[in-house]
C-alpha cells in the first residue's frame, strides 16, 4: 500500500508517527519505534489496540471508531501503552485521517509522552500524569539524592543532588552502575534488597581510596559518610519493579557529632581526657575488681606566678608542655586526664610501688631535660600517688590519698621550686635586656652612696640595693621586640613597657626574697610632680627609696648607650638632672646626687661607667 517514497517522507516527520488501518499498524516511523522500544518492522502489522493498556483499550477503540465516523479534521486523545521494555508510557496523540478518507487509514502522531518508571498505575490517566509531573519536579529538585534502579539493579535515573553528593557532573559517569553488584555493599545488605526489604544503610569512605579502586563512581578526595535509604518499588501484584535509593551526605553531621563527642571527653587545650572521663574511669576501675589499681596526680608549680608575670598564653603553653611530658611517660592505654586548671590525673589499672616510682622518675627526667633546654622558664610539677592495697579502699579514698601525697611533696619542694623559677626569671631578664647586668651593678653603687648621704638606715639601704638589682623584674613579661626596639617607642609600646611596674610588684609579692621591696618596685617610676606612673604619686607620697633610685637610674641610663640613642656625656646628664629637679626628681636629692657624682668623677676608680 505504501510506496517507498511515502515511507521516507513519514520517517522525516518530527513526531513519532504511525498509520493504522483496521487496528493494524501499517507503518510506524523510527521515532515511534524508538519511543516504544520496538523495531519498526516489529511494529508494522501489530495490533494497535493490543499495545494499549488493557484498562483503556475499549475507551480508545470507541474513540477511533467515532473519530473515523465523524470524518472531519483532527482529534486529540490520551492513553497508556506498554513498551517493548515492559514499562508504561502515557501518550498524548493527535489523530487525523489519511487523505481525508476513512477507508485509507488513520494517522496517529504522538505529541507528548511521559514515561512511568513502574507500573503501579491507579486512577485516571490525567491524575496520574499530574502526580507524575509533581513527582518529577520533586525528584529533580530534591536536596536529597535520589536514584532509580530497575528490578535487575541497573541504574535508570539519578537526580542532580545525587550527582553532587557523588561529586559527579554528569549522569554519564553512572552508566552501568548496578545496585546489586556494588562491591561496597555487604552481601547481607544486597540479599535484603533483593528480598524487597526497605532498609537504611550507612557507609564511610575515604574517597581517595574509593576513587582509586574505580568500584564506585565517586569523584571526591576526602572522607565521606553517606546514608542510603533503599526502597523497593512494588507492582500491584507485589512484584519488585525496581528500587529507589535516597542518598544523603551526612559527612558534616558525622564530623560535628564526633567532634562534640570528642569535646565531651577531652580537654580542648591539651587533648588529654577531661575530668568527666577520668571520673567515669574511676567508677569503671572500681567496678572492675582489679588487684592493685592506682592513681597518680600532678599539679604544676607556680602557675599563677607564670600567668601573672608572663601572661596567660605562656601559662597555657606550660600546661600543654606538662601534658606532652605526661602523655609520653605513660602507655597508650593509660588514661591521662586534665582534671583541673593545672592538675592532671592518671589511673593505672594495675601497678605496684616500683611501677609508680618508675613513672615518677621518668617524668622527673623529662622535666629536667625540658628545663635544660628552657632555662628561662623552668617547668616544675609536683606529684603524688596511691595504690590500692589489701584494705579495699574506694577509688575516692585512693584519690584523696594521692592528693595528700601530692601536697606533701609540693610543700617540701616549695622553696627550691620557687628559687628555680626566680632564677629562670632573672636569667630571662638578663638575656633580653642586654644592658641589665652593668646597669644594675652601677646603680647599686649610686643608690647606696646617695642613701648614705641622707642617712637611710641599713635595712632600707639593703632594700634600695635590692631594688637596683630587681627593679625591672617585671620586664620579663614585656615583648622582646619592644624592649630591644632600636628607636623611640610609640604610645602603645610605651604603655606595654609601663606594665612592668605592676608585674614586678606581683612577682615580688609572690617571692619571699623580694617581698620587702614589692612596693618599691611598684613605685620606682613615679615623678616628683605627680606625672609618673603607675599611680601618679607626688613629692613625699613617693617612698624615699624610690626618689633616690629614680635619680640614680636616670643618670645611669643617660650616660650609657641605649638601643635607640647614644650615651650623653657627664655634663649633659647633670644638666638634664637639674632640668628635671622639681619635675621628675626630688630637687634636694638632685643637688646631693650631683655632689656625689662630681666627687666620684674626680676619683679614677669610681668613674660613673664602671662602679664595681
Ligand atoms: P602551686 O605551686 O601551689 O601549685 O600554685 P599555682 O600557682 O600553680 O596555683 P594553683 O595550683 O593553686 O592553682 C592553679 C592556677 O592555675 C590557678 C589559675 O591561675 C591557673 N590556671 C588554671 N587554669 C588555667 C588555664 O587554663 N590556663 C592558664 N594559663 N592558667 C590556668
Ligand atoms: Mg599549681
Amino acid at each position: 500500500m505504501w510506496d517507498i517514497d511515502s515511507q521516507q517522507v513519514l520517517d522525516m516527520l518530527p513526531l513519532p508517527t504511525c498509520v493504522i488501518k483496521d487496528d493494524i499498524i501499517q507503518y510506524a516511523n523510527f521515532k515511534l519505534a524508538n519511543l516504544l522500544h520496538y523495531s519498526p518492522t516489529y511494529l508494522k502489522s501489530l495490533s494497535f489496540l493490543k499495545m494499549v493498556h488493557p484498562q483503556e483499550r475499549l475507551k480508545l477503540k470507541n474513540f477511533i471508531t467515532q473519530f473515523v465516523n465523524k470524518n472531519s479534521g483532527t482529534e486529540r486523545c490520551q492513553f497508556r501503552v506498554e513498551t517493548g521494555r515492559g514499562d508504561v508510557l502515557c501518550i498524548k496523540a493527535v489523530f487525523s485521517l489519511l487523505n481525508q478518507n476513512p477507508g485509507t487509514g488513520v494517522i496517529c502522531q504522538c505529541c507528548g509522552a511521559i514515561r512511568y518508571e513502574h507500573q503501579s498505575l491507579d486512577g485516571s490517566i490525567i491524575q496520574e500524569e499530574e502526580s507524575d509531573k509533581v513527582f518529577r519536579e520533586i525528584f529533580h529538585h530534591s536536596p536529597i539524592g535520589m536514584a532509580f534502579f530497575d528490578k535487575n539493579g541497573l541504574l535508570t535515573d539519578a537526580n542532580q543532588a545525587s550527582l553532587e553528593i557523588l561529586g559527579l557532573t554528569s549522569i554519564e559517569a553512572l552508566k552501568g552502575c548496578n545496585l546489586l553488584a556494588n562491591s561496597f555493599l555487604p552481601e547481607s545488605i544486597k540479599e535484603k534488597i533483593r528480598d524487597g526489604e526497605s532498609l537504611e544503610y550507612s557507609t564511610e569512605f575515604d574517597c581517595s581510596l574509593v576513587g582509586e579502586s574505580k568500584q564506585l563512581p565517586f569523584n571526591k578526595t576526602r572522607y565521606c559518610h553517606i546514608d542510603y535509604l533503599v526502597t523497593a518499588i512494588k507492582t500491584k501484584e507485589k512484584k519488585c519493579a525496581g528500587y529507589l535509593v535516597q542518598i544523603q551526605d551526612i559527612t558534616a553531621r558525622t564530623l560535628a557529632e564526633r567532634h562534640l563527642q570528642y569535646l565531651s571527653l577531652h580537654d580542648s587545650l591539651t587533648g588529654c581526657y577531661n575530668r568527666g572521663y577520668f571520673e567515669q574511669e574511676m567508677k569503671r576501675v572500681e567496678g572492675g575488681r582489679l588487684p592493685s589499681p592506682g592513681i597518680i596526680l600532678f599539679d604544676i608549680d607556680e602557675l599563677k606566678l607564670i600567668n601573672d608575670t608572663m601572661g596567660h598564653l605562656t601559662g597555657d603553653n606550660i600546661i600543654v608542655t606538662a601534658s606532652h611530658i605526661l602523655k609520653n611517660c605513660f602507655r597508650v592505654g593509660d588514661v591521662v586526664a586534665r582534671i583541673g586548671g593545672d592538675e592532671f590525673g592518671v589511673i593505672i589499672p594495675n601497678g605496684d610501688q616500683a611501677t609508680f616510682e618508675g613513672v615518677c622518675q621518668r617524668i622527673n627526667k623529662m622535666v629536667a631535660e625540658h628545663n635544660e633546654a628552657n632555662p628561662h622558664l623552668p617547668l616544675a610539677i609536683s606529684m603524688g600517688y596511691a595504690i590500692m592495697d589489701i584494705s579495699e579502699k574506694s577509688m575516692d579514698q585512693l584519690f584523696k590519698e594521692a592528693d595528700d601525697n601530692l601536697y606533701r611533696q609540693k610543700l617540701s619542694r616549695r622553696t627550691s621550686v620557687h628559687n628555680a623559677f626566680f632564677r629562670g626569671l632573672t636569667r630571662s631578664l638578663e638575656a633580653r635586656d642586654f644592658f641589665a647586668q652593668g646597669h644594675n651593678t652601677r646603680l647599686k653603687y649610686l643608690v647606696r652612696e646617695l642613701a648614705k648621704t641622707v642617712s637611710l638606715p641599713l635595712p632600707q639601704i639593703n632594700n634600695i640595693c635590692l631594688l637596683a638589682q630587681f627593679h625591672d623584674i617585671g620586664k620579663v613579661a614585656v615583648l622582646e621586640n619592644i624592649l630591644m626596639k632600636p628607636s623611640y617607642l610609640n604610645c602603645t609600646e610605651m604603655q606595654e613597657v609601663h606594665r612592668h611596674c605592676e608585674i614586678g610588684h606581683r612577682i615580688a609579692l609572690a617571692s619571699p626574697e623580694l617581698f620587702p621591696i614589692a612596693e618599691l618596685i611598684l613605685k620606682h617610676h613615679e615623678w616628683w610632680n605627680g606625672g609618673g606612673y603607675p599611680l601618679g604619686l607626688k613629692e613625699e607620697e613617693i617612698p624615699l627609696e624610690c626618689r633616690i633610685f629614680s635619680i640614680a637610674e636616670a643618670y645611669d641610663v643617660m650616660t650609657n648607650d641605649r638601643p635607640y640613642r647614644k650615651a650623653l656625656c657627664h655634663d649633659d646628664a647633670v644638666k638634664e638632672l637639674l632640668d628635671g629637679a622639681g619635675v621628675q626628681f626630688d630637687p634636694e636629692l638632685v643637688t646631693k646626687f650631683i655632689r656625689i657624682i662630681k666627687e666620684g668623677c674626680t676619683k679614677e676608680e669610681s668613674k660613673p661607667t664602671v662602679f664595681e
